[in-house]
C-alpha cells in the first residue's frame, strides 16, 4: 500500500491496536472505566484504548511497524520540538484514555483522548487536523450509529462519553458532535442515515446554546430536529446512569419541536412576569415567526404564546408584518 492516504489510515488502526492492548495491560485505566460503568464487551466495540504515560511508546512502537518519521509526525500523534531531531520526538498523547474516531466505513482517522484525573486539564485533548481528518466532517459513533436507527430517529449528544454511556445501557442510535458546534457538514451527513434527529446536550447553559445553534443547521439541512433538555444541569451520561433508561426515555419522548425549545428558551430569558418581560419576548417571538414559511405553523404558535402571555394574537401579527417589511 504506497497511497498516503491509506497509510495514514494503516497507521492509525496501528495506533489504536496499540492504545487497546495497552489499556488491557494497565489496571489503572481499567478500573477508571469501570468506575464510569463501561464493560469490557463496549470497550472492545468503541476500541476504547490507553495512552501510556511514558513519553515515547507509541512512537517506537510505529518506528518499529516501519513508518518513516514523516508519516508519523503527520499522523499527529507524535510531535516534535523545535530542533527537528528524532531525538526530540515524543507522544501527543499520554496517560489518556483514548477513544478512536472512525468514518463510517470504520476506519480509524483521529483520537480523542481523556485524562483520568479530572483535576487535570485539558479534560479532551483530540488529534490535530491533518490530511485525513478536518473537524466537523464526521460525527462520533456514525459507523455503529447507522445500524441501529430506530423510528428512523437518531439521537445527537455532545460527547464521546454520551455515546457510550447510552450505548451500554442498549441505546444505540446515537453519535456526537464532539466539541460544541454542531457543522452543516455533520448535519448534511446526518440527513443520509435518518430523517429526525433529537438533539440532547448538557443540560448546562453551554450545552443548551450549542443546542439551539444545533437545531438551526439541522433544520437548515432539512433534518427534522427536536431537542430535549436534561435537568440538573446533567448530561445525557449522567442522567441514565442517575435515572436509567425509562426515564431517558420519558425525557426523550416529551422533547421538544424546535419552535417549542425556542419559545421555552426566550421564555427562560425574560422574565415573562413583568408587562417589560412579556412584551419583549413577544417581539422576539414575533421576529423569529416571521421567518416561518408554513401558516398553519405560524398559527398554531400564535395560539399557545398569546395564551402563554396575555398579548393578544393580533399585536404580534402586527408586529411579525412589521417584520416582514423590514426584511423587503
Ligand atoms: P466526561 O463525561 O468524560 O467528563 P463529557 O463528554 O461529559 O466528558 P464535556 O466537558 O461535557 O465532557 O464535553 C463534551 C465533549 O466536548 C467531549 O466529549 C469532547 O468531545 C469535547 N471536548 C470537551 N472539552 C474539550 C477540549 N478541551 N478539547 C477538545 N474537545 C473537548
Ligand atoms: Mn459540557
Ligand atoms: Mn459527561
Ligand atoms: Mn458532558
Amino acid at each position: 500500500i504506497n497511497n498516503k492516504r491509506d497509510r495514514q489510515i494503516q497507521l492509525h488502526r496501528d495506533a489504536a491496536i496499540f492504545y487497546y492492548r495497552t489499556l488491557l495491560k494497565n489496571d489503572h485505566a481499567k478500573e477508571y472505566l469501570q468506575m464510569r460503568s463501561i464493560e469490557k464487551s463496549t470497550i472492545k466495540k468503541f476500541g476504547i484504548g490507553y495512552a501510556p504515560n511514558s513519553g515515547k511508546s507509541l512512537l517506537n512502537y510505529l518506528l518499529q511497524k516501519k513508518y518513516s518519521v514523516s508519516e508519523i509526525l503527520d499522523s499527529g500523534l507524535v510531535l516534535r520540538n523545535k530542533n527537528n531531531s528524532q531525538n526530540d520526538m515524543y507522544d501527543r498523547f499520554r496517560d489518556r484514555i483514548m477513544f478512536p474516531i472512525q468514518t463510517i466505513t470504520d476506519k480509524v482517522i483521529a483520537f480523542g483522548g481523556r485524562v483520568l484525573e479530572n483535576s487535570k486539564s485539558p479534560k479532551y485533548l483530540n488529534s490535530p487536523e491533518t490530511s485525513i481528518y478536518s473537524k466537523g466532517k464526521h460525527l462520533y459513533g456514525l459507523n455503529y450509529a447507522k445500524k441501529e436507527i430506530e423510528n428512523d430517529q437518531i439521537i445527537v449528544v455532545e460527547g464521546y462519553m454520551d455515546v457510550i454511556g447510552l450505548y451500554e445501557k442498549g441505546i444505540r442510535n446515537v453519535v456526537a458532535s464532539l466539541g460544541t458546534a454542531f457543522t452543516l457538514d455533520q448535519g448534511n451527513l446526518l440527513k443520509r442515515y435518518t430523517k429526525e434527529a433529537v438533539v440532547i446536550y448538557d443540560g448546562d447553559q453551554a450545552g443548551q446554546e450549542a443546542a439551539s445553534k444545533a437545531v438551526e443547521i439541522l433544520e437548515k439541512c432539512e433534518v427534522n430536529a427536536k431537542v430535549t433538555i436534561l435537568p440538573e444541569e446533567l448530561d445525557p451520561d449522567e442522567y441514565i446512569n442517575k435515572y436509567g433508561k425509562q426515564a431517558f426515555f420519558d425525557r426523550k419522548v416529551e422533547s421538544l419541536a424546535v419552535i417549542e425549545y425556542k419559545i421555552t428558551r426566550l421564555k427562560q430569558k425574560y422574565n415573562t412576569n413583568s408587562i417589560d418581560g412579556r412584551i419583549n419576548f413577544a417581539k422576539d417571538m414575533a421576529m423569529y415567526l416571521s421567518e416561518l414559511n408554513s401558516s398553519i405553523e405560524v398559527e398554531a404558535y400564535l395560539n399557545k404564546i398569546s395564551m402563554d402571555i396575555g398579548i393578544s394574537k393580533e399585536s404580534i401579527i402586527q408586529e411579525i408584518k412589521k417584520n416582514k417589511l423590514k426584511e423587503h
